[in-house]
């Protein structure tokens, strides 16, 4: 469905070619004119429209070696875990969510493009995706979920958190590589291996340097339990995460997450809730005085955004799109303190593409206050605060219709191993009822217990004397958070 965009040295530099203009000139003049005729401002100038280069590949982002070393890695570790007798089915009732999330204080309307999935033409030289496109390249075993804009800026600023796309157990973890590659080569990649209840595996991959989890190998983790950093560690050309998912301890045993036509891999769809082929959005809007920095791989990018401009001055209004439709019309609007719009204008997209920059020059209004910046494209909203005024900046604000994921809240559970009773200690969640569960590796439901917590000293106890000894997990479920956690059970 994408015509593929060229792959330079980097997930961040800019084309360097020229740009082709994408705007469609009556409808931006047809609306322009009635502004002018109104306000008496002036037009804005488009000054900058092109696609963004996303990290891709020609060959798989990790190698064969690689992927060797990892496989005897996870043998051992699984071996010694005592997780071998597991199964190597899928099984339904481990769902995946997403596997990336916004971290506190990113307020885009959102923060990733998926640059390519699992190719799933098994012909050498050829590629195809889940759903018959060619969003993906030869032999690639996983799906590659960009960081934009700005993906180092993201990175440094640990703006974009990767987390478990289920509960499971750490196999393998590798930290201290490199972390800002913009070509591809052999080095080591920072990553985590889960292995899940149903006895499947999730790779994530090429995260950032000491960014991992400090949970070791051997350690249970919750779904949507913080993993790292989304980073271009390993054989990565930017920052990305490889989401890799198998039904067993084989580089072979690779599967797709997403269902579709050309999936010829699994029949089902591994995600809980499988988001569409593509997502034309807007990823961000924002207003500053000047350009952001759009630098070159690894150089860390500038955004330049202003939370205050000078009264009637000439203001950089910057859009980021996703999934670029063609046809399809980010309206871009800057609305008084009363809500009402003073200046608007649409650009009609004239090509489908991944990741998509656009940049007006615009004249500010003369009346001091604050506005808001608000960019539409196809029912996303991104929207920012700033002032215009002559007085000193206060603190920038923005706000968008993307709510952020509840953090996980530790609960402690005592001794462990155990061989006989487990205490779990209510301080540090919220109060409110919650519901205990012990299962085996399996996934099996042992013991389940409700919870009240009240001021965090509630306890409760559990009896696991007569469960055969083991690793099992506990979770502790409620008031919108779960938590995950291997329990040894042992007989002294
Ligand atoms: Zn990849």
């Amino acid at each position: 469905m994408f015509s593929r965009i060229p792959h330079y040295g980097s997930c961040t530099g800019l084309i360097k070619t020229p740009l082709s203009m994408k705007i469609v000139p009556q409808a931006i003049c047809a609306a322009l004119l009635c502004v002018i005729a109104v306000q008496g401002f002036s037009q804005p100038t488009l000054i900058t429209s092109h696609a963004d280069p996303l990290p891709g590949a020609t060959q798989p982002c990790i190698s064969d070696a690689m992927y060797q070393v990892i496989e005897q890695r996870c043998s051992t570790n699984v071996h010694m875990l005592g997780l071998d007798h597991l199964g190597s089915q899928r099984s339904t009732s481990v769902p995946l969510s997403w596997p990336l999330r916004m971290a506190n204080g990113l307020n885009d309307n959102s923060y990733y493009i998926i640059s390519a999935y699992v190719d799933q033409d098994q012909s050498a030289g050829s590629y195809k995706d889940w759903n018959c496109g060619t969003n993906t390249y030869d032999t690639h075993r996983g799906t590659d979920i960009c960081t934009y804009p700005y993906p180092f800026y993201k990175m440094d600023h640990n703006q974009v958190e990767v987390i478990a796309a289920a509960a499971g157990i750490i196999v393998d973890k590798h930290d201290g590589e490199f972390d800002k590659n913009c070509v591809h080569s052999s080095a080591q990649a920072n990553y985590v291996v889960i292995e899940h209840a149903d006895g499947t595996f999730a790779n994530y991959f090429h995260m950032k340097k000491n960014s991992l989890t400090s949970k070791n190998i051997g350690d249970a983790v919750a779904a949507g339990e913080y993993l790292g950093i989304v980073g271009s560690s390993g054989d990565a050309n930017g920052p990305h995460l490889h989401f890799e998912v198998r039904t067993a301890n084989s580089a072979a045993a690779y599967k797709d997450p997403f269902a579709g036509g050309c999936n010829t891999l699994n029949g089902i769809s591994w995600w809980a809730a499988q988001k569409t082929y593509t997502e034309p959005s807007i990823l961000r809007a924002q207003i500053g005085a000047t350009d952001p920095l759009l630098t070159s791989c690894p150089a860390t990018e500038t955004p330049n955004e202003s939370p205050c401009l000078q009264p009637g001055s000439d203001a950089r209004i910057y859009v980021f799109l996703r999934d670029e439709t063609q046809g399809m019309v980010v309206n871009i609007k800057i609305k008084d303190s009363t809500g009402r719009a003073v200046l608007s204008w649409p650009l009609t997209s004239a090509q489908t593409q991944l990741a998509s920059i656009y940049g007006w020059q615009q004249r500010l209004p003369s009346v001091q206050g604050t506005y808001t910046l608000e960019a539409t494209y196809n029912n996303t909203t991104s929207i920012s605060t700033f002032d215009i005024t002559t007085a000193q900046c206060r603190v920038a604000s923005s706000a968008t219709g993307v709510a952020d994921v509840a953090g996980i809240q530790q609960a402690t559970i005592y001794p462990n191993p155990t061989s006989g009773k487990l205490t779990i200690s209510g301080a540090g969640l919220t109060p409110g009822q919650y519901t205990v569960t012990l299962r085996n590796m399996l996934g099996q439901d042992m013991l389940s217990d409700d919870m009240h917590v009240e001021g965090g000293e509630s306890q409760k106890e559990l009896s696991v004397a007569s469960l055969p000894d083991g690793i099992y997990m506990l979770t502790l479920e409620g008031n919108g958070t779960v938590t995950t956690q291997k329990i040894r059970k042992v007989s002294y």
